[in-house]
């Protein structure tokens, strides 16, 4: 390794003209200490940052790399696509080619609107539910994360949970009055509440699978039951893919537990890396919005052609064999991760949802908010360091997914096996704050 004296000139430097030196907060490495990597290249799943040093990449962009960086074919078709322009503000053949593969690859998506993030997918599909409903509440569940839509920041899990924030200043009581917070796997809760104020909510938006308060799946049942009793009260059930959708299988969550919600949103791997996302759903509600409908969504920059090619290329190479290397990567890295804790003997759960995974420092099942914030995050910051010390590169955060891309080798897995003893011994000599 060549230090960090690069990254830590580029950090100060940084923070002298953006607020915090990042311009998304869980990059400050706030929650873990030390300098945030300044990256200035990618191939593969190696991380080059300016000092130099290469990393092996659990992050993958926060999911969207699932083929590993700079796949060949994504860039040529970059590549090539910027040749031709970079933006027109007109349709393009393009656009419609991604809509059809997300409703190729998601049976219940008939209509599909493209957007520029997955923040603004589940804002315009909030407003949507509201519109086509005509109701004003929104039940989310606690530790899920939607984006920094103020109507779903309430205990959002991710960026908000790592820097322990309830909410947001900046979010009125107007517009955090309509949205209804819910613990996450817990029906009865739902059911209660629906009870009370059936006819007054519009829709109920869930994490298809939640990766922003760690990796914790549904119970066996749960996306369904939201279903029913949604459909009982004639709300809208709106299952959010932004992490999910197409990386956990070729149809995302949905391929492995096939709940049909009325939208769905996504983002991460179908924009292959550049600012792209989407909501698509029935073709009732979808063509409620502008033109056709009067609900109003709109961009000045969506269905932008370059981000268009890095999206298709991404899909059209994640085949079977692409699907079938994310889990077996996952399972690769979920075992090192075990048995390296174990061996130190460090109490840990390790959640799996398909190929997303994290590590939870507790001995109990983690199936919802509290239990995440009930684990021994203290345990986390040194095992990170350790990692990244060692050339491994993990989430800043213990309330973050891992992501592995197709690309990870043998020689990756490797050198993550000769990290991870000394890391899990920094788990376990960690101790709990105050003490
Ligand atoms: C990342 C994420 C979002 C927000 O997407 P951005 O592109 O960061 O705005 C929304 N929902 C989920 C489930 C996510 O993981």
């Amino acid at each position: 390794m060549s230090g960090t004296d690069l990254s830590a000139k580029l950090f100060a430097d940084a923070c002298k003209v953006i607020p915090g030196g990042v311009n998304s907060p869980v990059r400050a490495f706030s929650s873990v200490g030390g300098t945030p990597r300044f990256l200035t290249a990618a191939q593969g799943y190696w991380l080059t940052d300016a000092d130099g040093n290469r990393y092996v990449d659990l992050v993958c962009s926060w999911g969207p790399m699932i083929l590993g960086h700079a796949h060949p074919a994504v860039v040529a078709a970059v590549t090539d696509a910027a040749a031709h322009g970079l933006s027109f503000g007109a349709p393009t053949p393009t656009e419609s080619e991604l809509a059809a593969e997300i409703i190729d690859r998601m049976p219940p998506v008939q209509r599909v609107r493209l957007v520029n993030s997955g923040t603004e997918a589940t804002m315009s599909a909030v407003r949507l539910a509201r519109g086509f409903t005509g109701r004003p509440k929104i039940v989310k569940f606690s530790g899920c994360y939607h984006g920094h839509v103020d109507a779903l920041l309430a205990d959002a899990g991710s960026g908000v949970a790592t820097l322990g924030l309830p909410s947001s200043p900046g979010v009125t009581g107007a517009t955090a009055a309509d949205t209804i917070v819910l613990p996450y796997n817990d029906i009865a809760a739902v059911e209660q509440t629906f009870a009370e104020l059936g006819d007054q909510i519009a829709a109920v938006i869930s994490e298809a699978s939640p990766g922003n308060m760690g990796t914790v799946p549904p119970a066996p049942g749960y996306n369904a039951a939201l279903r029913r009793i949604t459909a009982e009260h004639g709300a809208l059930l709106i299952l959010d893919e932004v992490m999910t959708g197409f990386r956990v299988s070729r149809s995302g969550w949905y391929g492995v537990d096939p709940v049909d919600a009325d939208l769905f949103t996504f983002g991460k791997v179908m924009s292959g890396g550049l600012p792209a996302a989407a909501f698509g759903g029935r073709a009732e509600v979808m063509e409620r919005l502008a033109p056709l409908g009067p609900v109003y969504q709109a961009g000045t920059l969506s269905g932008n052609p370059v981000a268009m090619a890095a999206g298709l290329a991404t899909l059209r190479h994640a085949d079977a064999a692409a699907y079938a290397a994310l889990d077996a990567n996952a399972d690769r890295l979920a075992a090192l991760l075990t048995g390296a804790l174990t061996d130190a003997g460090v109490a840990h759960r390790l959640q799996r949802a398909g190929n997303m995974l994290s590590v939870f420092f507790t001995d109990e099942p983690v199936t919802d908010f509290a239990s995440a914030r009930a684990s021994q995050t203290w345990r986390f910051p040194p095992f990170f360091h350790a990692l990244l010390d060692a050339g491994i590169y993990p989430p800043c955060s213990a309330y973050e997914t891992w992501f592995v891309s197709a690309a990870l080798d043998d020689a990756a897995f490797e050198r993550i096996a000769a990290a991870l003893p000394d890391a899990a011994r920094a788990a376990a000599a960690a101790t709990e704050p105050g003490d």
